[in-house]
C-alpha cells in the first residue's frame, strides 16, 4: 500500500518507524496485526485502504505514555475534566487522538475519530471506526476463546462483528467487576440492546 501524502506527510515505512519508536516490541507487532486486518476489512467495506492503514498504525500510539502526560494534555487542551477520574485504558483513545495529532501531524477527522472511538465505540460509528475498532479484537494475535469467531464474523458482517465485541467486552467487565466507562453503555444500547 502506497500513501498519497493527503493524511501522512511520508511514506507508510515512515509512519512506521514514528510509531516503533513509541511502542515497545509486542505492542508494535499488535499495531501492524491490526494495521492487516484493518486494510482487508477496508477492501470488503469499500474504505479507503491508506486511511485504514493510518488510523491501524497509530491507534494505540500513545499507549505507553505516563498518567502525567495524559493528564498535562487533558488540561492543556481543555479537555473534558471528567477524563482525569479515568486512566490509559480511556485516555490512549480519546486523549491519544489528540496525541497523534500533535505529535504526527494527522489531521483528518475521520482518523482521529477512529483513534478516539477505538476502545469503547460509540452509537453512531462511521465505517472507517467500526474497521479499527474491529481490527483491533480480531487481529491475528487474539486467542481469547471467541476470536476465531469473531475473526469469521468481521470478515462476513462488519457489524454483526461490532455487535458481537461491544457485548463480548462488556461481558468481561462485568464478569470481572470492573469500571464501566458510561459512554460504553451507550454503545452497548445502540449496538446490542433489542439486536
Ligand atoms: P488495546 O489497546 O489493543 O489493548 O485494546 P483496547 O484499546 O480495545 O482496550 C484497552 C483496554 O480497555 C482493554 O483491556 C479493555 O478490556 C478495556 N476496556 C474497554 N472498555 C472498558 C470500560 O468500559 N471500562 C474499563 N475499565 N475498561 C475497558
Ligand atoms: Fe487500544
Ligand atoms: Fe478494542
Ligand atoms: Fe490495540
Amino acid at each position: 500500500i502506497v500513501y498519497t501524502h493527503h493524511y501522512f506527510a511520508g511514506t507508510r515505512a515512515q509512519l512506521l518507524e514514528r510509531v516503533q519508536a513509541k511502542l515497545s516490541d509486542h505492542r508494535f507487532a499488535h499495531v501492524v496485526r491490526v494495521e492487516k486486518a484493518a486494510i482487508k476489512l477496508a477492501q470488503l467495506n469499500n474504505v479507503s485502504p491508506e486511511k485504514a492503514s493510518i488510523a491501524a498504525l497509530v491507534h494505540d500510539y500513545s499507549k505507553e505514555r505516563s498518567a502525567a502526560e495524559f493528564k498535562q494534555v487533558i488540561q492543556a487542551h481543555q479537555m473534558d475534566p471528567d477524563l482525569l477520574n479515568w486512566g490509559n485504558f480511556i485516555w490512549h483513545g480519546v486523549v491519544g487522538a489528540q496525541i497523534v495529532s500533535d505529535e504526527l501531524g494527522i489531521s483528518d477527522p475521520e482518523i482521529l475519530n477512529a483513534i478516539a472511538r477505538h476502545t469503547v465505540g460509540a452509537p453512531e460509528m462511521t465505517l472507517l471506526d467500526q474497521i479499527v475498532y474491529v481490527a483491533d479484537f480480531v487481529e491475528d494475535g487474539r486467542d481469547f476463546p471467541d476470536a476465531q469467531i469473531a475473526r469469521s464474523l468481521a470478515y462476513a458482517d462488519l457489524q454483526g462483528a461490532v455487535s458481537f465485541e461491544t457485548k463480548h467486552t462488556l461481558e468481561y467487565l462485568l464478569s470481572s467487576n470492573t469500571q464501566i466507562y458510561p459512554a460504553a453503555i451507550l454503545t452497548y444500547n445502540a449496538w446490542v440492546a433489542g439486536r
